[in-house]
């Protein structure tokens, strides 16, 4: 899958790619990011990429020509890849979007926008806006790799074990359970013996519910009981009562 960021700062979102999961997704061919920066498409010698305000106010503005001619730049294969804009206006991405994200073959167009904004009629050209959270940064990089992080480890093969998505915290509807490693105790806190049981059967009904616990103490509306077996919906109203 082709994930490409259009960004005014290409080493921060290199830095990033440059390591781990997401370096190993690269080398395995799995995902490929390009990275178009903004400041090549600025037509003046001196590649200016913001401009003052109309109407005045705090700030700079990113410039429309730039930022257009780069991402026509990027679609000039004619291939019809999803374009988003990252802004703390858009629709506050999460995992069902890094979900139907990762189902598009056609690949993924991210615009990084930095200073107060983009110029407005950047809307002409983008598909949808998305936003990480309700708070603002300083520019789309961290939105962007946000997303490419998110929406890759969904593809096949990126992690080492699938099943690291399908139990995984909101994949399933709950939240994910608690996990330990070596020491058996540390600071006087034991791991539950049931995990060291050897009871794969018992084993997994400690860490559902557990899933159910958690998500009914941290995230409650996350709970779709359509999701839920039938003991595992008694389990829910008898944690009710005990949390
Ligand atoms: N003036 C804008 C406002 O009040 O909504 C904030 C602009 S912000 C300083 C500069 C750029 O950072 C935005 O154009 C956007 O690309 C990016 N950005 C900042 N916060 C973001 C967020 N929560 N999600 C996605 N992108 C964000």
């Amino acid at each position: 899958m082709r994930f490409d960021v259009l960004t005014i700062f290409p080493r921060m979102i290199d830095f990033y790619i440059s390591e781990s999961i997401i370096k190993r997704a690269i080398e395995r061919a799995i995902i490929e990011v390009r990275i178009t920066n903004i400041r090549d498409f600025a037509s003046d010698k001196h590649s200016t990429v913001d401009d003052y305000p109309f109407g005045g106010g705090p700030g700079m503005v990113m410039k429309i020509e730039p930022l257009y001619n780069a991402l026509s730049h990027v679609k000039s294969d004619g291939l019809k890849r999803h374009t988003i804009l990252l802004s703390p206006e858009g629709t506050v991405f999460n995992q069902d979007k890094a979900l139907e994200l990762s189902q598009r073959q056609e690949g993924i167009v991210l615009l990084s926008g930095r200073y107060e904004g983009v110029d407005e009629r950047i809307n002409l050209s983008v598909d949808e806006e998305l936003s990480i959270g309700d708070f603002v940064l300083t520019g789309g990089e961290l939105p962007a790799l946000v997303i490419i992080d998110a929406v890759a480890r969904l593809l096949p093969d990126v992690l080492g074990d699938a099943r690291s998505n399908v139990e995984e915290s909101f994949t399933s509807g709950l939240l994910d359970y608690p996990h330990f490693t070596r020491p058996a105790e540390f600071m006087g806190i034991k791991v539950p013996d049931v995990l060291m049981s050897g009871n794969h059967k018992e084993i997994w009904k400690w860490r559902r519910r557990e899933s159910i616990k958690r998500t009914l103490l941290k995230k409650p509306e996350l709970i779709d009981e359509t999701k839920l077996t039938e003991d595992e919906y008694k389990i829910m109203e008898q944690l009710k009562e005990e949390v």
